[in-house]
């Protein structure tokens, strides 16, 4: 595994490999972005990436850009040794962990004088859009930079960010990228809870609450279900409202949004039709979680 510091040396690897004949017939270069403080969510992705792709390469930012003023970047767990060692254990090729991607002064990317990707604003309205001003714009302008810097065939992320797909997608459609975005399943802890890097800042106490997340999405799974058996069509309205009832046994979570949107134009939906994405997020304490769940009707009895 080779860890790379720098945009330049990162620059030079990549030509190195783009010359004829340097990969084999699978060929590709697959891209797994993280933020690191890597879990078994994350791995996940790199394990597809190297099943599907020749070189995998893995990013490691913790990108400034997406994250709001109040928000935890000072705070955000790096753990850059812990993280290369797991890699190093996964057959990652490459790390990409540099320390900065603004390409002119930090004071520029921070006072909002670099240039950024604007995400269209129907996509930004629901879900964490509107609780979240200016991240996605952070996201998608350093994804941009990313897939621009290492040029894969393939791009693996993690549909526990559902929004963030649906933007990253967007992205590479109107820009024309030459990469096709693969989305890759939640991986959860046995109790359900969703992996993710903020875990770790919740107690035990905490973590008992943030359950209530997932519970309340398979409540609302199960409900759909029971009403399908039925041959029942239940209403959104039915569907939020059992989910609610399960995050209100949770009350030390601070529920932002409860949405079920189509998880296309991730606009609400008033029923599932075949299928919808039912999305959450709260904060516990400090800290805040998302998740989501796709419901699916079966067929009617
Ligand atoms: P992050 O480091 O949190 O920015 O996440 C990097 C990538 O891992 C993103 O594509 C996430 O959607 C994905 N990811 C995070 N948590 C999970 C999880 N529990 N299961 C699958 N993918 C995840």
């Amino acid at each position: 595994m080779r860890l790379i510091g720098s945009v330049a040396e990162l620059r030079e690897l990549r030509r190195s490999v783009q010359l004829p004949g340097s990969l084999n017939a699978r060929g590709s270069v697959g891209l797994v972005p993280t933020m690191g403080a890597l879990h078994q969510g994350h791995e996940s992705l790199i394990q597809r990436c190297r099943q599907e792709c020749e070189l995998t390469v893995v990013s490691i930012f913790v990108n400034p850009l997406q994250f709001g003023p109040h928000e935890d970047l000072s705070r955000y767990p790096r753990t850059l040794d812990q993280d290369c060692q797991r890699c190093e254990q996964l057959g990652v090729d490459w790390v990409f962990a540099p320390e900065s991607l603004d390409p002119g002064s930090a004071q520029e990317a921070q006072s909002g004088r670099m240039m950024r990707v604007m995400p269209p604003p129907e996509l930004l309205r629901p879900l964490c859009g509107s609780f979240r001003p200016g991240h996605f714009e952070g996201v998608l302008t350093v994804v941009a930079q990313l897939l621009h810097l290492v040029q894969p065939q393939r791009a693996y992320l993690g549909q526990k960010d559902f929004q963030q797909l649906v933007l990253i997608r967007r992205m590479v459609r109107d820009l024309w990228f030459d990469t096709a975005v693969v989305g890759c399943p939640t991986i959860r802890d046995p109790d359900g809870l969703a992996l993710s890097s903020r875990n770790r800042y919740l107690s035990p106490e905490d973590r008992q609450q943030a359950l209530g997340l997932s519970r309340a999405l398979s409540a609302a799974q199960d409900a759909l279900a029971e009403a399908n058996l039925r041959a029942e069509d239940p209403s959104a309205e039915a569907i939020l409202a059992v989910a609610g009832r399960v995050l209100a046994q949770h009350p030390d979570l601070r529920i932002q949004y409860l949405e079920l949107v189509d998880p296309e134009t991730l606009q609400p939906v008033e029923r599932i039709g075949h299928r919808a994405l039912l999305a959450v997020a709260a904060h516990m304490g400090q800290t805040r979680l998302i998740d989501n769940l796709m419901l699916e009707a079966h067929a009617r009895h």
